[in-house]
């Protein structure tokens, strides 16, 4: 790791904050320093854009105006709200932070970091974003962009992802950051990431900190950060029932713990090998449900990636045959008419299902909510 002399320093910072001020972009989560309002944004920005969450932003803060509000609403009517952003878990933590901050604390956040870390869903990254913007506490954040950019600045040849070169950077960035102004420092280093220093095209003749970066003056900014070779995605084949009983279908509820938890879906499960996609169906069924369907036809299959694997979804229109459906591997079942789907929080690869097959009746668009 590089060493950036005092002057360095002190030039990087007033480049940095200069280049902020004139530059960053008018966000609606930085037009206030409610803490309510800042910890949304920064659950929301967690692995997602910008430009997604905002929308998301704007209509949640409508939905729940205030700590006690969210704290009030059912589970469901949140991840209602959070339907299409994805990692679920943060929707079902923001609900229970919201609960224990109402009732626990009177409605007041904590103002300082490790305070902050108590919280449900509120980690090393959201702490230090939440104590330094909302309540101006010294400390640094360290994020993807931020990683990106000191690797780069302090031509860094390792994955600063590890434990060792985080820490280094932790105490870098406690080094230089300018007392009190922790919220516009923090904010313009992640926006230098955002904007500027790009990861396969970084920006650098329009970089504040050009002059004092390491990669660009050996010719190597795409080339850092280095990243270390990550193990191989799973993928998952899955066999899915559209299950008609009249003119109502089945959906199923998944269990609150784990990935998408409290979300409906068709029911269904994943292939076996040596097992047919038919046969997989009628097992999931009997299985979770102890339900039997008759298969009628296949329908357009569905691909979907998640952060750590990838499914690819094989929807089946089935007429249901006997069984009262069990409670076995969800939480709870439901018969609904179609127009009945946009009243239930499901993950995007079922509304891409919804898409291929209800489209004309539904008369859905491509802004639909159920979408
Ligand atoms: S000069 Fe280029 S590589 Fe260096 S920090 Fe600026 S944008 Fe990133």
């Amino acid at each position: 790791m590089r060493k950036l002399s005092s002057d360095q320093q002190r030039a990087f910072v007033q480049h940095l904050l200069r280049w902020y001020k004139k530059n960053q972009r008018p966000l609606p989560w930085r037009e206030t320093r409610d803490p309510y309002s800042i910890w949304v944004s920064e659950v929301m920005l967690q692995q997602t854009r910008v430009s997604t969450v905002t929308p998301y932003f704007e209509g949640f803060l409508e939905r729940f105006p205030t700590v006690e509000a969210l704290a009030k609403a059912p589970l469901d009517s949140v991840l209602k709200a959070w339907e299409g952003l994805g990692y679920y878990s943060r929707a079902r933590n923001l609900h229970r932070t919201a609960q224990i901050v109402s009732t626990q604390l009177n409605g007041r956040f904590p103002d300082t970091r490790a305070a902050l870390l108590e919280l449900p869903g509120i980690g090393k990254y959201t702490s230090a974003a939440i104590a330094s913007i909302a309540f101006d506490c010294d400390v640094p954040v360290l994020d993807g962009n931020v990683r990106r950019v000191l690797a780069r600045v302090l031509y860094i040849k390792r994955d600063p992802k590890l434990p060792k070169i985080e820490k280094e950077l932790d105490a870098f960035l406690r080094k230089i950051l300018p007392n009190k102004k922790a919220a516009s420092f923090n904010q313009a280093l992640m926006e230098l990431g955002a904007m500027i220093c790009l990861p396969k095209t970084p920006n650098c003749p329009k970089c504040p900190v050009e002059k004092l970066c390491g990669a660009r003056r050996t010719g190597v900014e795409r080339i850092l950060p280095v990243k270390s070779k990550r193990p191989a995605r799973p993928h998952h084949h899955v066999a899915i029932g559209v299950i008609w009983k009249d003119s109502k279908l089945l959906i199923t509820q998944r269990h609150h713990e784990g990935l998408l938890g409290g979300l409906w879906e068709f029911p269904g499960g994943k292939r076996h090998p040596e097992e047919s996609l038919e046969e997989c169906l009628h097992r999931e069924l009997k299985e979770e449900l102890n339900i039997e369907v008759s298969i009628k036809q296949q329908l357009p299959t569905v691909q979907h990636e998640y952060s750590h694997f990838r499914v690819t979804l094989y929807p089946f229109e089935c007429k249901w045959l006997r069984g009262r459906p069990q409670e076995i591997g969800c939480i709870d079942w439901a018969w609904v008419k179609p127009q009945e789907l946009k009243n239930y929080a499901f993950p995007r690869a079922n509304q891409k299902i919804f898409r291929a097959r209800f489209e004309r009746e539904l008369n859905l668009s491509s802004n639909s909510s159920l979408l």
